[in-house]
């Protein structure tokens, strides 16, 4: 297949040559160690596969948010180790000081990370002599970053320019996925959007009513569209504000033949607490005291039906507030039949957002979906239709 943009397969011969790989090895640590691993295990097929070719792997990558300023609690060296170790392989630093030396050293096969990019002030600003200075070190670029892609920072665009550019393993099967989901998508398409907020998620809602067959509202911001159609929904979270907007997104639903699906019954409580008095009711029967937090059994059983009929599924937030149980019911059920389809065959299914994978995590079945994005951000703006910086770079 031949994609827009190349990969590691487009490469070349690259023994002996310098290979500048942008990795996103943000990872939470606590008492110097990593508490989640998931990225750096996520960067190792493509720094492995560089090695085994006889390229000089060089990592690039930031770490926290030091805005330009040293600081050594955000060195990657603190990452040499635990990298090294999931590698398998000896792991070099590069200390930006002593770069073109250090770098002159090291043989065909070596791997070396080098210091957090966002000690140069221009990274974030993708200044031209940073990149410059970066592109310096290196023969080639991958990126392989796509969690770090919506942003144009030196690491993650600038290089793209100066260097001949290549997406890593990890950036390519998110791009195949996100492309399968929405790009290229197998019709009837579903798309699920919950979470908190209708305004933080408004220009995902207005890029999908074109594109999706199936349109899924929860979580809180279903709130926001039942009070637009004139539901009392009591103290739920709700943008009251936002009714017209909500009404709008309809509107352009309907226009481009997408069905929107609202919940019928939800689960309210008066405390927002683990475990308290729950009723499950219509959704005309919210009382003023009440709160809505999850979708209702029987909305949630619809909406199953809904994906049986679908052959793609892209899902971004939770049906209700999940961290609270029971109040992960309908998002937990529909994950799980979610997943039952994608194993049956039936069903593409791509998720991502913080909080979503996490529900999916919850839920067990996260591994039981066709993809599931970690990228957060970059996922989002993706879902928005946005051309990502750092992969419009990279294209062919
Ligand atoms: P993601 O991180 O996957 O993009 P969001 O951050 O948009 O998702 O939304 C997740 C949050 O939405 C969760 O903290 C969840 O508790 C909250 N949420 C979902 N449904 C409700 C609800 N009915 N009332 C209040 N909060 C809700
Ligand atoms: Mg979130």
């Amino acid at each position: 297949m031949t994609r827009a943009f190349k990969t590691l397969d487009d490469m070349g011969e690259v023994r002996g040559k310098r290979v500048l790989v942008r990795e996103d090895l943000n990872v939470p640590m606590a008492d110097g160690q990593v508490t989640d691993d998931t990225r750096l295990r996520a960067a190792l097929p493509t720094v492995a596969e560089l090695a085994d070719r006889g390229a000089i792997v060089l990592v690039l990558a930031h770490f926290g948010r030091p805005e330009g300023v040293r600081d050594p609690k955000l060195s990657l060296a603190l990452l040499v180790r635990p990298f090294s170790q999931l590698l398998g392989r000896p792991v070099q630093f590069v200390d930006w000081d002593a770069a073109d030396d250090a770098i002159a050293a090291l043989r065909p096969g070596d791997i070396a990370v080098v210091e957090n990019t966002r000690f140069f002030a221009g990274e974030e600003t993708n200044d031209a002599a940073v990149a410059d200075r970066m592109a310096q070190l290196g023969d080639l670029y991958v990126n392989d970053a796509f969690s770090a892609a919506h942003r144009a920072h030196a690491s993650t665009e600038g290089l793209a320019h100066r260097l001949p550019g290549f997406a890593g393993r990890q950036m390519e099967a998110e791009l195949d996925a996100l492309d399968k989901a929405l790009g290229n998508p197998e019709h009837p398409v579903a798309a699920v959007v919950g979470g908190a907020k209708v305004s933080t998620k408004l220009n995902v809602l207005q890029h999908l009513v074109a594109r999706v067959d199936h349109l899924i509202i929860g979580g809180g911001m279903a709130n926001t569209f039942l009070a637009a159609r004139g539901v009392a929904v009591g103290k739920s979270l709700c943008e009251h504000d936002l009714a017209a907007t909500a009404e709008a997104i309809l509107a352009a639903a309907e226009r481009a033949g997408c069905t929107v699906h609202l919940p019928y019954d939800v689960v309210v409580a008066t405390e927002f607490k683990p475990n308290p008095m729950t009723r499950t009711v219509n959704v005309h029967e919210v009382a003023a005291a009440e709160m809505i937090l999850d979708i209702g059994p029987a909305a949630t059983e619809a909406l199953g039906d809904v994906l049986k009929n679908c052959r793609t599924l892209v899902w971004n937030g939770p049906l209700g507030a999940f961290e609270t149980p029971p109040f992960d019911a309908a998002t937990v059920a529909l994950a799980k039949t979610a997943a039952a389809l994608t194993q049956d065959g039936s069903l593409v299914s791509v998720a991502g957002g913080g909080d979503t994978v996490a529900a999916l995590n919850q839920a067990g079945v996260a591994d039981r979906f066709s993809f599931v994005s970690t990228a957060g951000g970059a996922f989002l703006e993706w879902m928005e239709g946005r051309q990502l910086p750092g992969v419009a770079a990279l294209k062919r």
